[in-house]
């Protein structure tokens, strides 16, 4: 056993947003880390996310207490990284509407002057005090960043298996050699399930989803959730995010396509990504006939309890997992990081308790 003995070498397998944040707080503490990634840094669900956060809309669950300590993170980073990665508070609101047609009756809540198209605002769902947003690809690389600023080391990589000997992490396997490390983070995403099997971890999969980014300038900061009906009697439920740079981002339509072999790999549907653009026309009116910038789908990493995988590889001494947390990684990723630093560092984390995302339940 190494008890609490600090790791010489971390490596960090995957250059999402949750290995980027455990690579930041092991750095900043000192640690030596290499961040191995296989395409890019944010080129998967991190890089093409909503990047929406929320302070309490997982409380009455056990990832209450990580999302609550993960939003008050998300306001230090800010000042902390040193960099704008489109940080800020914002207003958020239901919307009813159809892709035909009008939704009965009036809204339910006063709406924001710019949701002036055949939509219903129904709820306000939260408000500067518990809602926020960050550009999730500048988020990611910005932590990535303060990393190699403390340090860390990347390197464009594809981590084969892990090494190890005597119930013990050696390192990983890389185009047939071993990099050695007494301990080894697997934060892959989806990709950790090809993982799973022989790790004795619970099942890890991907949920593809699309996304438009549309070219739309000064729209307010105003998170919308809606519940929309295609002409076709399909029920969806875009999410619209306005962000700073002048863009508004709109992402929903799940597809249950498997999973390929690299985030290269992943296909876009015209067809899916037209729909989320029509539903952000039927809401306002400057949203309407505005440049797709860019359309894109990614996969969540989802358990089938739905709790992300925190914490030791069951059998294996050094290795350390942090992925599955479907629809609230950009959120949690910070907790994570900060709370797995402290678990590998320190034998105990301090921020949060892990014990519902230990990956031998
Ligand atoms: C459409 C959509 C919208 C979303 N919106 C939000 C939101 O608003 N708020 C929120 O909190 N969350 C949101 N999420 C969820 C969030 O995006 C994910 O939970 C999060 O990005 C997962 O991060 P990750 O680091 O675990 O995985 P990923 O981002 O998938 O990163 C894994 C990385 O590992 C690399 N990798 C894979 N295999 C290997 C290998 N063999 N060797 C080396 N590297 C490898 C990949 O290339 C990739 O870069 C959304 C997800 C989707 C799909």
């Amino acid at each position: 056993m190494r008890g609490v003995s600090p790791p010489r070498h971390v490596i960090v397998c995957g250059a999402g947003v949750v290995g980027a944040s455990v690579a930041y707080f092991l750095a900043r503490r000192g640690v030596a880390v290499t961040v191995l990634e296989r395409t890019g840094v944010a080129c998967a669900a991190s890089g093409k996310s909503g990047g929406f956060l929320a302070l309490d809309w997982c409380d009455n669950s056990p990832l209450g207490p990580l999302a609550r300590a993960s939003f008050a993170l998300h306001a230090e980073l800010a000042g902390e990284l040193g960099t704008d990665y489109g940080y800020r508070r914002m207003d958020t609101f239901m919307l009813s509407a159809r892709e035909q047609g009008a939704v009965r009756g009036g809204h339910r809540v006063t709406p924001p002057g710019w949701i002036d198209g055949a939509g219903v605002v129904t709820a306000e769902l939260g408000s500067t005090e518990t809602t926020a947003q960050v550009h999730p690809a500048q988020f990611t690389t910005a932590l990535i960043e303060a990393a190699r600023g403390h340090g860390a080391g990347l390197r464009i990589a594809v981590v084969e298996d892990l090494v190890q000997r005597d119930g013990a992490v050696r390192g990983v396997r890389v185009e047939g050699e071993t990099l050695e490390a007494d301990t080894v983070v697997l934060a892959m995403g989806p990709w950790t399930g090809r993982l799973a099997t022989r790790l004795k971890l619970p099942r890890i999969y991907g949920l593809k989803g699309y996304s438009v980014t549309l070219e739309a300038a000064a729209v307010p900061a105003h998170a919308l959730f809606l519940d929309y009906r295609t002409a076709d009697g399909r029920h969806l439920e875009p999410e619209v995010f306005p962000r700073p740079d002048g863009t508004v981002y709109v992402c929903g339509m799940r597809d249950h396509q498997p999973l390929p072999e690299s985030a290269e790999g992943v296909e876009v549907s015209e067809a899916a990504c037209d729909v989320l653009a029509g539903a952000a026309a039927r809401v306002a009116t400057t949203l309407a006939a505005v440049p797709i910038m860019r359309r894109a789908a990614c996969y969540r990493p989802v358990t089938d309890d739905g709790l992300p995988l925190i914490g030791r590889v069951p059998g294996v001494e050094g290795a350390y997992v942090a992925t599955g947390h479907g629809p609230w990684g950009m959120l949690n990723a910070p907790a994570t990081g900060l709370a797995l630093a402290e678990l590998i560092a320190d034998g105990s984390p301090k921020l949060v308790d892990l014990d519902a995302f230990d990956p031998a339940r």
